[in-house]
């Protein structure tokens, strides 16, 4: 059976392009009769508000999109992934790092991973044991990063829809974090752990995240998770060509809805576009 999912970040109101994400997923599962998942990715608790949670809700079922099951809230399983990082630990994939980002963008010679950040110089990656202890025992935060030498796989790939088998090149991000120093946890580790424990078997996300997915395939790979199929789609951009993104305060179904818009013209409207 089909299983999709929609796993936004309450981290403002939903907008057109967040409802064509959603409709694609939903009618994904619902044209075969499988089964359409709501997440809410809401770990970074610097940008993520409960009230923006309620309000994805109440926006997607106004806009008509059902889901099964009780909505999976990230915030609320942070030990799940505490254990999938002490797994990793075990076998010495992951190291704690004490530097900022100061210290990053000051040592990283300029270059950049996939998703636009500064590709880690590996200060932090000999570091001994004894100095790590002893770093951590004095209170001094960290975060945990994938030591990506040691960690990567040869000849990953996944299923990428009407394009095939999709070779991953997971190295492009280098040291990768996998728990910030605010929050245990990160969105790499937290969408490929959620989307292995509800069984999703498509991906149906944005064209922006395909990159990612090379590096949710290797942490499948080192976890034992199956790997999903992927439909990357494409974004959503306004009249003048730029992608809808919510600090542009792109528009949301709330101001649609309170025009008198209703879910059948959005909708339709979507799917033209
Ligand atoms: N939470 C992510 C976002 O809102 C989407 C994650 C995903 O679909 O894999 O951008």
């Amino acid at each position: 059976m089909i299983v999709t999912r929609f796993a936004p970040s309450p981290t403002g109101y939903l907008h057109l392009g967040h409802a064509f994400s959603a409709f694609n997923a939903w009618r994904r599962a619902r044209d075969v009769g499988g089964r359409f998942l709501l997440r809410l990715e809401d770990i970074d608790p610097t940008r993520c508000r409960p009230e923006y949670a309620d309000a994805i809700q109440e926006d997607l079922a106004w806009f008509g999109l059902d889901w099964d099951g009780p909505v999976r809230v990230q915030s609320q399983h942070l030990p799940d992934y505490s254990a999938a990082l002490d797994r990793l630990a075990e076998r010495g994939l992951i190291y704690p790092c004490f530097c900022t980002r100061a210290d990053i963008a000051a040592s990283a010679a300029a270059p950049h991973g996939p998703d636009g950040a500064p590709l880690y110089p590996g200060t932090c990656r000999h570091r001994s044991p004894s100095e790590r202890a002893d770093r951590i025992a004095a209170g001094e935060r960290f975060a945990l990063r994938l030591d990506m030498t040691a960690a990567n796989r040869p000849n990953l790939d996944y299923e990428e829809e009407e394009i095939g088998r999709t070779i991953c090149h997971p190295e492009q991000f280098g040291d990768v974090v996998l728990a910030r120093k605010d929050t245990p946890a990160s969105y790499h580790l937290c969408v490929t752990h959620d989307d292995a424990i509800q069984g999703i078997t498509l991906v149906t996300r944005a064209i922006d995240l395909k990159p990612a997915t090379d590096l949710h395939r290797l942490l499948q790979a080192l976890m034992g998770w199956p790997s999903p199929a992927y439909a990357h789609h494409r974004l959503l951009t306004d009249d003048t060509g730029k992608r809808l993104a919510k600090r542009d305060k792109a528009v949301t179904l709330r101001s649609l809805r309170a025009e008198g818009i209703s879910a059948r013209t959005i909708i339709q409207r979507l799917d033209y576009q």
